[in-house]
């Protein structure tokens, strides 16, 4: 049986974890939990979360950590992350969730916290291409169409810019990602938990280096995680 896994992927927007993520997921057979899809399906419900983030999304800032921490504690309580682990995209975001996060797994912590690295002016060009699935998430860009139309190859769905890669939004974001995430990478280099990986080229390269970094963590550690 693949061994699971607890792990944090750290990013810029656009540098490809929702991707990378996706790819983990099966490698590990671990749950994706992604922040900003637990959000936008929110947003899509209407429940009263949806309503709260809704406008803060728009602007690209930052939802409360305490909003955020709840939602997230819930979804790492549910089995399938209990039993086989989780790989956690867009939190924490401030060192605040980190230290809540780690509190919410102690006395386990997390296995492996990876930092997927791409200049600001490649991340600048992805986002303005960028398109997504609404339904599933999936990720196109405009030199990375769906083969008909705008229509998502994997569910049927309609393929959209999101509302949130606007020049202004953009911009907002990796403001607000140096100033209150970027620290985050000390944060756990500090505590002896950090892999950087390059993350330019092909997204089935940038898989493998990541895997790589967590085998040899794994192997360090003994062979298992926790
Ligand atoms: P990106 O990384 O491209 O900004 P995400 O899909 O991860 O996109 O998140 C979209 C939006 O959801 C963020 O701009 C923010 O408004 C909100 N959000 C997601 N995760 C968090 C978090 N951990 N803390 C606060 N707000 C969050």
């Amino acid at each position: 049986m693949t061994a699971g896994a607890r792990l944090v992927v750290l990013g810029k927007q656009g540098a490809g974890k929702g991707t990378q993520c996706l790819s983990l997921s099966h490698h590990y057979v671990v749950t994706h939990v992604s922040t900003g899809d637990m959000l936008r399906e929110a947003v899509k419900q209407g429940t009263s979360l949806g309503m709260k983030a809704k406008e803060l999304m728009g602007r690209g800032e930052l939802l409360g950590d305490d909003l955020i921490m709840e939602m997230v504690s819930t979804r790492l309580n549910e089995s399938d992350v209990k039993n086989r682990g989780f790989i956690l995209d867009g939190c924490p975001r401030t060192v605040s969730q980190a230290q809540r996060l780690a509190d919410f797994l102690s006395p386990v912590d997390l296995d492996l916290v990876i930092d997927i690295e791409v200049p600001t002016t490649q991340v600048l060009r992805r986002l303005a291409s960028r398109r997504v699935c609404v339904d599933c998430g999936a990720n196109y860009s405009l030199t990375n169409r769906p083969t008909i139309g705008w229509s998502c190859d994997v569910c049927g769905g309609e393929v959209i810019q999101r509302e949130d890669d606007t020049e202004e939004a953009i911009s907002k974001r990796l403001e607000i990602y140096e100033a209150q995430t970027a620290p985050l990478i000390d944060w756990y280099l500090d505590r002896g938990q950090l892999a950087s990986v390059t993350g330019t080229g092909s997204p089935e390269a940038v898989t493998k280096r990541i895997v790589r970094a967590i085998e040899d963590r794994r192997n360090r550690k003994g062979g298992r995680f926790s």
